[in-house]
């Protein structure tokens, strides 16, 4: 694991990224990474991302007390402590409310769908959670059924919650998530979208082995004719 400092700097990089590509506006977001077996960083509640300096960092433990920092951890805490408790192979969460996913949310459409190589190699599916108070413990239950299972979870009108081994890869899948999104919005107005075949998914589980990846969680009709189960990746 890198340094502490380290990876503060990486968090506020990160917070930078999201806000100045449009993946939140204002205050929107969060950020974390496990730095212990019981210590997670997180960004701090009510800030402009593009604006959160090193120094605004809080550090919790998994159960939601406070260690250290001057300001408060972001409301959204329970969903961040949940993943870490529930998947110890993840290191780093982002959440952001991302439009063109965020709008499939709201429009009550998943991205479950096998559309895009790229995806079904690096994230998998991408379902959609149930509708849950922001800041509560029912928001984090509506997550907590998907993240066994999944690397990014669609929040009902809300926006999208992705996981990592490290933060680039946690925040690479929500720029992905948001370009998919984007791709199928486009293809929707073109009036078709056309899946990959059970031939053309067999074909990039070969490349995911030969790049040594383990299985991956796709859709209910690709887990029918893949019998690809799920699994915890990473890449
Ligand atoms: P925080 O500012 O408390 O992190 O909340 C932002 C958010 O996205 C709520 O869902
Ligand atoms: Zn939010």
């Amino acid at each position: 694991m890198n340094s502490i400092f380290s990876i503060r700097k990486e968090i506020i990089e990160i917070c930078r990224l999201i806000y100045t590509r449009g993946l939140v506006t204002a205050t929107d977001g969060n950020i974390s990474a496990r730095i212990g077996e019981n210590e997670i960083l997180i960004t701090p509640s009510g800030k402009n991302k593009g604006m959160v300096e090193v120094q605004d960092l809080v550090v919790i433990d998994l159960q939601g007390k406070k260690i250290s920092g001057i300001m408060q951890p972001s409301g959204e805490y329970r969903i961040h402590t949940m993943i870490y408790q529930q998947r110890p192979d993840i290191n780093a969460v982002v959440h952001a409310h991302p439009p063109y996913a965020t709008a499939f949310s709201v429009a009550g459409i998943s991205l479950m769908q096998c559309v895009l190589p790229e995806i079904i190699l690096t994230i998998g599916a991408v379902p959609l959670a149930e509708y849950a108070t922001l800041y509560t413990e029912e928001l984090a239950s509506s997550i907590e059924k998907y993240i066994k299972d999944y690397n990014a979870v669609l929040l009902k009108n809300h926006g999208v919650v992705t996981i990592g081994n490290d933060l680039l890869c946690a925040y690479h899948r929500m720029e992905k998530v948001e370009h998919m999104a984007k791709i199928i919005y486009l293809a929707r107005t073109l009036g078709n979208i056309d899946v990959l075949t059970k031939e053309q998914i067999d074909s990039l589980m070969k490349v995911r082995e030969s790049l040594g990846l383990s299985s991956i969680s796709l859709c209910d009709t690709c887990e029918n004719m893949c019998g690809i189960k799920s699994s915890k990746n990473n890449i």
